[in-house]
């Protein structure tokens, strides 16, 4: 195994709608999609798919989504040993509606996601230690998350920490344990509790978290690029310019991608370099995994 993504999976429940059912009303809506989500998935599809040994460890609820979910994941060739169904429990589901102006509201459930315990990752301990690299965000408990920093520590496994969704109570002597920590822009923002509007701004905002001893801070940033701080150092990527259809899961591929590329090169700046590219196509497509590029699209791009 290279990499083992100890985190979310939901089932997006999409329903395209005319209007908002005022309280007490039903109305008819013309469409209706099912896809595949969470954070954790996300990225770990974004990693196998180009090619990347991926193990998920998550949890899947005791409903009719738990098959469908890890059906999806296997498609993409991940590892599902670990991947356990909470008796009782529903899967974690984001039921999401888009107005015809493409705005959205959603939803989250987080079900069977709350149950990844500490346990689970003793559970797993064995293939665990093979990897090369976790990846963890903030949809599990964060008691787990801190037990999965804790034993890639002991395990010399490196960690890509994304907070996301951005929790206040995240204790930032944790981030500084792992190697990367990945926040987009509105993350950045609620952890140091600064604005992020400029770039002076997010520099400011970032040196409040690397005085603490984080290594690599990298900050994603929509269609203006990401960029990559540490303590004495700042290098930017710039967007690909693309047209822009959905930006769902954007933050998800590039995350997937750049640890596909840096457990091969070690090199952060041109993992940052393909990450962005990959999200970029991301962006030209509808969807969250359904929009990422294959490895010979992804391959084609980089020509
Ligand atoms: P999401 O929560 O929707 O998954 P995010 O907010 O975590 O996304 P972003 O910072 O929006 O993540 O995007 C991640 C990366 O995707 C950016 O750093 C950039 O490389 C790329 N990207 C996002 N939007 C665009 C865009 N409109 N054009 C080009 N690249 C984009």
């Amino acid at each position: 195994m290279d990499i083992a993504v100890i985190g979310s999976n939901m089932v997006d429940l999409i329903a395209y709608i005319n209007d908002m059912p005022k309280m007490g009303e039903t109305l008819e809506a013309p469409d209706f999609k099912m896809g595949c989500g969470g954070k954790g998935a996300n990225q770990a599809v974004a990693a196998a798919t180009l090619g990347a040994k991926v193990m998920m460890l998550t949890k899947v609820g005791d409903d009719i989504f738990a098959e469908n979910t890890i059906r999806n994941l296997k498609q993409y060739g991940i590892n599902t040993d670990y991947v356990e169904s909470v008796e009782g429990v529903s899967s974690g589901v984001a039921p999401i509606f888009v107005d015809q102006s493409s705005q959205n509201r959603i939803l989250i459930i987080k079900g069977a996601n709350q149950y990844l315990k500490p346990a689970d990752i003793d559970r797993a301990a064995e293939q665990l230690k093979q990897c090369k690299l976790f990846i963890l965000q903030l949809e599990i408990p964060l008691e787990t998350v801190y037990y999965a920093i804790d034993f890639a520590n002991s395990h010399g496994i490196q960690v890509i920490l994304n907070p996301a969704p951005a929790s206040k109570t995240l204790d930032i002597r944790y981030a500084c344990h792992c190697d990367f920590f990945m926040p987009n822009e509105t993350e950045l923002e609620i952890l140091t509790g600064l604005p992020v509007q400029s770039m002076e701004e997010i520099q400011a905002a970032a040196s409040v978290l690397l005085s603490k001893g984080l290594k690599n801070l990298i900050v994603t940033l929509g269609d203006k690029g990401a960029v990559w701080l540490t303590e004495d150092k700042k290098v930017f990527i710039e967007p690909y310019p693309v047209k822009a259809v959905d930006t769902s899961g954007a933050g998800d591929a590039f995350i997937g991608c750049f640890a596909y590329h840096y457990i091969q090169s070690h090199d952060i700046a041109e993992s940052m370099k393909m990450a962005s590219l990959f999200a970029a196509y991301s962006v030209t497509g509808q969807g969250t995994q359904s929009s990422y590029p294959n490895k010979d699209q992804f391959e084609q791009l980089k020509q």
